[in-house]
């Protein structure tokens, strides 16, 4: 059994694994454009912030490792062409290789600007770990930079370039960050906390170029020119899937291979998993794409074990989401309240602060939960929240709860641990759901 794999990010290296694992004499081929495979991507922003000390400590398996796992990786090798019915990859140079199996897991692409300027050189786009390398370098005798658009990775890479120490402009056209996932008051304390870092935030200012002779050297916004020694361009996620359309695998509405619950497409012996991909949301239905690193891992996982023969399905997503920006953590579970309305979805709301630890305890921090319950049944089918600590722990929570139809009664009289160092007498999500209680007595 020939498997080739697309793709050497999560989901490609999750699909290869998986692959081994339920065919263990199954030869087994990685295909991937760059230099490295089995680094974290999701760390980049961390290691130009210097809270970890290099980029190098973000490579997580030697090549040695797959060596001596039986799986053969060719690094820096340009898929051109897909041929689904031949079963054939064509490689750049005019190399074709047959498989029996495919897994595509060309991954995302940042969505162009669209603007002019957007051929400049300098203008950083986080992903590659050697071009991170290359950027870091940069950095170190950078004095301003620009971040364009307030998306996860722009609040991250605006809260890291600030810890080292740079003059950082952040413009995103919304009324608050991240507009698009969090709700207003979520982000409220983060853009207050982005001011205390020295953040200068140009919310509501759209990016109309970027400027530069060759090489860009300010950005135009609607509220005038910002001049930048280092440019990050943080847009949208998108899905990879030139190749697989122009090879006419079915791409959904969001631009993303479609698949089932085993991440087959419907082309025979081709299967997909990762940012390439859409799935349905488990609450809405609605097809999704740009999800994160682990779930692009776990279905790459399932792709790679049903190409090998296996029988493995991926399950719906609830999407707990969680980072921190600026000096606070951020999260929650499938939408919050701006969504929830965007899209027509009745809810009722339960909202609630309370702290993370004993009150006295020191580094206690004030948290705040939003419930969001289908209004008949109680079932919780959302959640946002901004604190100090303890978010992604209550994130994955709340998406089983979500998960197993959970209502706002359980989580109002729900257990919870109480230990002055890591958690208060009083839960914070079950004050949300009590209030929301409360609220709809009232
Ligand atoms: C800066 C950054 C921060 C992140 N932070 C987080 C985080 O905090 N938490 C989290 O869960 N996730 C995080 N992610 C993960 C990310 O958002 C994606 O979900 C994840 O990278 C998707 O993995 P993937 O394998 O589907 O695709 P990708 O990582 O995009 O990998 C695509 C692969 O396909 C290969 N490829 C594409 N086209 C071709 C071709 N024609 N020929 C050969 N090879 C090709 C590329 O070389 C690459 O190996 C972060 C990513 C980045 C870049």
């Amino acid at each position: 059994m020939r498997i080739v794999v697309v793709g050497g990010g999560a989901a490609g290296m999750g699909a290869a694994g998986a692959a081994k694992q339920v065919a263990p004499d199954a030869q087994v081929t990685v295909l991937t454009e760059f230099e490295d495979v089995a680094y974290s991507p999701c760390g980049i922003p961390y290691a130009h912030g210097r809270e970890i000390p290099s980029l190098e400590s973000l490579i997580l398996q030697e090549k040695e490792f797959y060596e001596q796992a039986g799986i053969d990786i060719r690094y820096q090798t340009r898929v051109t062409r897909l041929d689904i019915r031949r079963r054939e990859v064509t490689l750049e140079g005019g190399e074709v290789l047959p498989y029996d199996r495919l897994v595509v897991a060309t991954g995302f692409d940042y969505a162009p600007p669209g603007i002019p300027g957007s051929d400049l050189t300098g203008l950083y786009y986080v992903k590659n770990l050697r071009r991170a390398m290359e950027f870091d370098k940069v950095l170190d005798t950078a004095r301003v930079a620009v971040v364009v658009y307030a998306t996860l990775l722009g609040l991250e890479m605006a809260t890291a370039l600030a810890q080292r120490g740079l003059e950082v402009h952040f413009v995103d056209p919304h009324p608050w960050l991240l507009a698009d996932v969090a709700d207003p008051d979520i982000m409220q304390p983060v853009e207050k906390s982005f001011e205390e870092l020295e953040v200068k935030l140009h919310l509501r200012t759209t990016v109309d170029a970027f400027v530069g002779d060759g090489k860009v050297r300010a950005v135009r916004t609607s509220a005038g020119e910002l001049p930048a020694d280092v440019v990050v361009v943080c847009t949208p996620k998108r899905p990879n899937n030139r190749l697989a359309s122009d090879a006419g695998l079915q791409i959904g509405s969001t631009g993303g291979i479609v698949v089932d619950e085993g991440m087959a497409t419907p082309a025979e012996g081709a299967f997909a998993a990762g940012d390439c991909a859409e799935l349905p949301h488990s609450v809405t239905k609605i097809p999704i794409q740009g999800l994160s690193g682990s779930h692009a891992y776990a279905q790459g996982k399932v792709a790679g074990a049903n190409a090998a023969g296996g029988d493995r399905t991926y399950q719906p997503v609830y999407v707990p989401w969680g980072l921190v920006a600026a000096k606070w953590m951020i999260g929650g579970v499938s939408f919050g309240e701006t969504l929830a309305t965007a899209l027509g979805i009745p809810y009722v709301l339960g909202v609630g602060e309370g702290i993370s630890r004993a009150r006295y305890y020191p580094g206690a921090a004030k948290t705040r939960v939003k419930l969001l319950a289908e209004p008949r049944t109680l079932k919780l089918i959302g959640a946002q929240m901004v604190g100090g600590e303890g978010i992604k722990e209550r994130a994955d929570f709340l998406g089983m709860a979500v998960k197993r139809g959970v209502t706002l009664t359980d989580l109002a009289w729900m257990e919870n641990v109480y230990s002055p160092a890591i958690g208060a007498l009083n839960e914070p999500i079950a004050l949300a759901a009590q209030n929301g209680l409360t609220r709809l007595k009232g």
